[in-house]
């Protein structure tokens, strides 16, 4: 199918990978609960041999991820890292790697404490400065390692101009699209050769399950990632591949309500005056505005950053008396939440790095759920009046 002839979003999102069921009809694809196929003849199985290795739930979840991200090929995981780790898995030996250096802090530790010990190099830098990356790529460089907007503090990263570098140099970029869903980003489109989300965000979007996804057009790695996945084994369940195939059902609507509420949000807490700086790319203020038009153009997402004007005692006074709001890690559910990334998601980033980036006691990142935005604005009116 050509991207003229392709089918909106919205429609893929009800409609792929979900067949009626040709026995009986049922419209939802079944939760196929097996470890192990029959087969009619040794070594000759109808379709899968063994679940690590296949699953037709899981097929039909990743026939809808590939359609969600105009991509060829997905491959499902049980978590987001993963899908990262797979991802890293499947470079050559000796392989360097360029990281946004405000990636969400497990995708760091990840890169850091676990990867880094086999050899493999990651050089983190700020990826929004072009020309600091098309000095530092070289031959060596297998990848570039995107986030963005980035967690928490939602600096944007140009998809395109990246890619162009690493073309040149025969990298490939990877872009984590957790924060955005395919629904506001489409990263392949703009020149990137590799997907991957946290499914447990916003895809999953009910805060019920740990899952992740990556999603490609290459099919030399799309087979290096299925090779990694069944030798491995980091597959997802049969019931939660069903769980996010009945979530992305909703998830071009949710993202709709998620990016209007936390728009509305954001005017309202910088127009308050309570907060030294409020982070939204839906905000003109944004110093990166025009490129989240430009990059993300059916909505901002809803995540907020926000530094409040006291220290940190007033800061766990002002968290802990929200009501609507709920004090928890994670992002991207239909329930707002609110997370202290200095002492919760990033704790793991050395203290140098916090501190350069702006990660301190001040930081509070909001999570903007589908409630009525008027609760969410006079939840954060009442706490701060605590
Ligand atoms: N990428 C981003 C941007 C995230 O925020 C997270 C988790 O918070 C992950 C990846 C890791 O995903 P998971 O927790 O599903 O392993």
């Amino acid at each position: 199918m050509s991207a003229k002839d392709a089918q909106s979003l919205e429609t893929v999102c009800v409609h792929a990978g979900v067949k009626p069921d040709p026995q009986n009809g049922a419209i939802m694809t079944p939760i196929f609960q097996t470890s192990t196929y029959v087969q009619p003849s040794p070594g000759k199985p109808l379709t899968w041999d063994y679940s690590r290795g296949g699953n037709p739930t899981r097929a039909a979840l990743e026939t809808s991820l590939a359609a969600l991200e105009r991509a060829r090929h997905a491959v499902s995981y049980a978590s987001g890292l993963a899908a990262e780790q797979s991802i890293i898995q499947a470079l050559e030996p000796g392989a360097r790697v360029i990281v946004s250096e405000d990636v969400y802090g497990g995708s760091g530790r990840l890169f850091r404490r676990l990867f880094a010990r086999y050899g493999l190099q990651f050089d983190f830098m700020d990826l929004r400065d072009l020309d600091a990356v098309a000095a530092a790529v070289d031959a060596k460089t297998q990848l570039i390692w995107v986030e963005t907007p980035t967690n928490p503090l939602l600096r944007l990263v140009d998809i395109a101009g990246i890619s162009a570098i690493a073309k040149k140099v025969g990298a490939k970029v990877v872009v984590d699209n957790t924060f955005c869903s395919p629904i506001l980003q489409q990263p392949l489109a703009l020149g990137a050769d590799v997907v991957v989300h946290s499914t447990t965000k916003y895809i999953g979007g009910h805060s019920d399950l740990i899952g992740g996804a990556v999603m490609t057009n290459d099919d030399e790695l799309a087979e290096k990632l299925r090779f990694v996945q069944f030798a491995a084994g980091a597959v997802n369940s049969p019931f939660e591949c069903f769980m996010l195939l009945r979530s992305i059902k909703t998830l071009a609507l949710r993202m709709e309500r998620h990016s209007a509420n936390a728009l509305a949000l954001a005017r309202a807490l910088e127009d308050s005056g309570e907060f030294s700086s409020v982070i939204y790319p839906g905000l003109e203020s944004h110093p990166q505005h025009a490129l989240a038009r430009r990059q993300m153009p059916n909505g901002y997402s809803g995540m907020i950053g926000v530094y409040l004007k006291r220290d940190m005692e007033g800061v766990s006074r002002f968290l802990t008396h929200l009501r609507v709001f709920a004090l928890a890690e994670s992002l991207g559910g239909v329930e707002s939440l609110a997370n202290h990334p200095e002492v919760m998601t990033h704790a793991s980033v050395p203290p140098e790095l916090r501190q350069k980036l702006g990660i301190n006691a001040q930081l509070v990142r909001f999570s903007v759920g589908i409630e009525n935005v008027k609760d969410l604005i006079e939840d954060i009116r009442q706490a701060l009046r605590r």
